[in-house]
């Protein structure tokens, strides 16, 4: 998975890293079938995140120095969908029984933090969003 927005912590995933999305608003482009897009959001100058009016699609405008390079439909997923693509079963399950304050297997979870941390997500903020998750 090249890119993906995260629900509900407003965060854009982007060839192997996370980051904050400073909201914003107005013409985001137009869509394939002609809908109108607005922005959702900035990745500091060089992402914008658009979502069209008419389907839904949500699509990533690359920008590098100011000049346009590509745009590209990206998926939506929720956080914990999102920790299911990037994390084993046991690393996942791990966080989730680390969030909840049940005992956990210590080096799944750790293999887990080093993958978030890398990513430039923060344990305590993840944690927070998985209290109260339950495993199936
Ligand atoms: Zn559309």
């Amino acid at each position: 998975m090249r890119a993906c927005l995260i629900n509900p912590i407003k965060k854009v995933f982007f060839e192997g890293l996370v980051y904050s999305i400073e909201p914003s608003n107005g013409f985001g482009g137009f869509c394939d079938c002609g809908g109108i897009m607005s922005q959702k959001g900035w990745v500091e100058d060089w992402l914008m995140i658009a979502e069209c009016e008419n389907c839904w699609k949500v699509e990533a405008f690359l920008y590098d120095n100011y000049r346009f390079v590509e745009r590209f439909e990206i998926k939506v997923l929720a956080l914990i969908d999102f920790l299911n693509e990037i994390l084993t079963e046991s690393e996942f399950e791990a966080l989730v029984q680390k969030a909840n304050g049940v005992s956990y297997n210590y080096s799944s979870f750790n293999k887990a933090k080093r993958k978030l941390e890398e990513m430039n997500l923060k344990l305590e903020e993840i944690l927070d969003h998985l209290r109260g998750t339950q495993l199936p």
